[in-house]
Formats: structure tokens, C-alpha cells, sequence
């Protein structure tokens, strides 16, 4: 949470905001859940954040502001107030572990400490010892030592075993933290602060390398009409499935991603406009020839259809550049009757 937002919930104007939250969340025909509130709560007390921001384009839109839109938002906007939590729990319960493990080592010193002192004493009376009597007696309290140095190190072994499996336990669940940081929750697709991230990296590596890099961007047809007339659940539907063809063809080092409510983004590195655009035009083709079905009523949805921009990017071109002209291109795109393919260079040429 911002600071912004975090003065505004505990100010003079507290219930004020609320109020003016709910009202906003009316306005916009959302349900008040309490992941609605919290983006609604930053949209109404922060306008100018990036999160606000990018829901000011949202809302203007035609797509319909659904629960996956919401946890897109989150995932991307809110990750690091949740991130925190975890590592701040995974924090707590390895400071729990450390200090158990410490007590135990502390242990197991002092009875070795003990230990030696009893060898001391021991040889000492030994010497001065007289009859298999004081030497039984001298054994039996060794003997007890000793059992007491058995018994505190294989405690200590214990704990650190239960402390190793505890250690291996959290980084399994950070590694999953991280992972869902990463990831758009409704299509398992990197989300768009993974694919920013990616992209800036990838135009660097390309640079350094001076290898090609291509960026397409895929938008829904008509997902809007589509939303409205078999409701959002199967929107989602369509929108995983849209992403499970894309995922498929964008194995390492490709990187898909959801980039917004309908859109996705591929990064093909590595790889120039011909074979790109082969690429782009095999799934086009095998989203188009594929019927749909609705779950719940096994109504025939039939066919949607998607339309791309791709970008090859230029010696010296940023990230920014490249995203651009993609856009540009599926603009093209859309301008052109949807369910194709457009190439920014071939725009380019045809301009000049
Ligand atoms: P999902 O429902 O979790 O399905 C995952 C995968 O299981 C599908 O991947 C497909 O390989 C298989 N599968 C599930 N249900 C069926 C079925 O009734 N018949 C056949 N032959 N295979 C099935 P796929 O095709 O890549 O789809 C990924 C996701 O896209 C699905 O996840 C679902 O969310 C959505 N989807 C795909 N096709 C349809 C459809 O016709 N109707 C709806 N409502 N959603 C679909």
C-alpha cells in the first residue's frame, strides 16, 4: 500500500473515502468484494499511480472489468505488499528455527563442557583411587556422563534434521510465492510486470548480441460482444484457452504473456519477421478453425478469431519502440478485418 493510500485510511477523511470508494465501485458495476475495494481504495485515493491509471484505460474500454481482470491488476499493481507478507512469515518461522537450533547447540556444549570436567575429576580420583570399589564408582559416573553426551547430540541431530526439512519446506513455498508473483492467475501466462520486466532484459541481450528479437501482440476479436452475450465466465474460458495455444507454440526461450484484459504479447528472441510470421499465422489459423463449446449448456460458441501486430526490432530500438510498433501494427490489424496478421516493417515500407 502506498503512503498516499495508507494517510488517507487513517486521516480525518477516512469514512468519507470509504464511502466515495463504494460509490466509484457502483459506478463502475463491480461487486464490492474485498480485492475490489482494496484496487478501488488505491484507484480513488491515489489517481495518479500507475495502478490508477491503468484502470482509468480499463473502465474507458469496452472489456468488462471481471475477477480476472481484478487479480490481473493485483498481480501486477499490489504483488509487493503481498510478496512481503511471505517473506516477512517465512522470516519469522526461520528466526524460530535458528533460535531452537542455537538453544540446542548451546546444549549440547554445556554437557560437553560437563563431560570434560567429569574425564578431569575422573582421572584425578583414579589416581588416588584404592579397591575395584571407588574404581566402580568412578566408571558408573562416567558412564552416566557419557549417556547424558549421547542423549543432548542426538537431539541436537534431530533438530537439525526437523530445522533442514523446515529450511527445504520454505523455500519450496517462496519458490511458489515467487512463481505466482510472476504469473497471471487466470491463464498460467507470464503476467505483464514479468513481461515488461523480460522484454527490457531480452532488447539488452539482443543488443549485446546482436541477434534479432520480434514482438507480436494478439488481441481477442469482438471479445466484448463476446463477453456480453455468454456472460464472463466464459469470456475467461476463451481467454485461457487463447492462452493455453499461445503458451504452447512459446516454449523457452519465447515468452508469452497476458498483457492486458484481451491482449497478449509473445517475445520471440533470437528470431526475424519471416519465420515469426509463419509462427503467428499457424495459431491464427488453428484459433480460427477451432469450435467452441459452452461448459454449462454445451451451446455451440463456434469460432473466435484473433488479430496480431508483430515488430522485429531495430540495431539500437528499445523496448518501448518495439512495443509501439506492434501495437501500430495490430491496430493494422483491426483496421483491416480482424483475423489476421500485420507486420510493423511491412507498414513501414507501404508508408514510404
Ligand atoms: P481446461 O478446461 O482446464 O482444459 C485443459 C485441457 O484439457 C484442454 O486444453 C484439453 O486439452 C483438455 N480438455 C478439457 N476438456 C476437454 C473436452 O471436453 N474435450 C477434449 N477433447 N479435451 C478436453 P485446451 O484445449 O488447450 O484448453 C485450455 C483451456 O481453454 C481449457 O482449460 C478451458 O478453460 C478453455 N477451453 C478450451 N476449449 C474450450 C471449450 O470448447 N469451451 C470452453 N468453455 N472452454 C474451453
Amino acid at each position: 500500500m502506498t503512503a498516499q493510500v495508507e494517510t488517507a485510511l487513517r486521516g480525518p477523511e477516512a469514512y468519507a473515502l470509504a464511502h466515495r470508494v463504494i460509490d466509484s465501485m457502483q459506478q463502475a458495476s463491480v461487486w464490492p468484494t474485498p480485492l475490489n475495494y482494496e484496487l478501488w481504495l488505491h484507484y480513488v485515493s491515489d489517481p495518479d499511480s500507475p495502478l490508477s491509471r491503468e484502470m482509468q484505460r480499463l473502465l474507458a474500454g469496452d472489456t468488462p472489468f471481471t475477477e480476472a481482470t481484478a487479480e490481473m491488476l493485483a498481480a501486477e499493481f499490489l504483488p509487493r505488499g503481498r510478496l512481503s507478507e511471505e517473506i516477512r512469515d517465512v522470516g519469522a518461522v526461520l528466526n524460530r528455527e535458528l533460535a531452537a537450533v542455537a538453544e540446542a547447540i548451546d546444549n549440547a556444549r554445556q554437557t560437553q563442557a560437563a563431560y570434560g570436567e567429569t574425564l578431569t575429576s575422573a582421572s584425578e580420583k583414579m589416581q588416588g583411587a584404592e579397591g575395584t570399589t571407588d574404581l566402580s564408582a568412578i566408571v558408573s559416573t562416567l558412564s552416566s556422563a557419557t549417556r547424558r553426551v549421547q542423549h543432548h547430540t542426538s537431539t541436537l541431530e534431530k533438530r537439525l534434521e526437523s530445522s533442514n526439512r523446515e529450511v527445504l519446506r520454505l523455500r519450496e513455498h517462496l519458490e511458489q510465492v515467487r512463481r505466482d508473483a510472476m504469473t497471471d492467475a487466470l491463464t498460467n501466462l507470464a503476467n505483464r510486470k514479468t513481461f515488461d520486466e523480460q522484454l527490457a532484459r531480452l532488447c539488452e541481450e539482443a543488443e549485446t548480441d546482436g541477434k534479432g528479437l520480434t514482438l507480436a501482440l494478439v488481441d481477442i476479436d469482438h471479445f466484448k460482444r463476446f463477453n456480453d452475450t455468454w456472460g464472463h465466465q466464459t469470456g475467461d474460458q476463451v481467454l485461457r484457452y487463447v492462452a493455453s495455444v499461445l503458451g504452447r507454440i512459446a516454449r523457452d526461450p519465447r515468452v508469452a504473456a497476458r498483457y492486458g484484459g484481451e491482449e497478449f504479447a509473445v517475445i520471440f528472441p533470437g528470431e526475424t519477421r519471416g519465420t515469426v510470421e509463419a509462427a503467428l499465422n499457424a495459431i491464427r489459423e488453428e484459433i480460427a478453425s477451432r469450435s467452441l463449446r459452452r461448459r454449462s449448456t454445451n451451446d455451440d460458441l463456434g469460432a473466435v478469431t484473433i488479430s496480431v501486430g508483430f515488430a522485429e526490432r531495430h540495431v539500437g530500438e528499445t523496448a518501448l519502440s518495439v512495443l509501439e510498433r506492434a501495437d501500430a501494427a495490430l491496430y493494422v490489424s483491426k483496421r483491416s478485418g480482424r483475423n489476421c496478421v500485420t507486420d510493423a516493417e511491412s507498414m513501414a515500407q507501404a508508408a514510404a
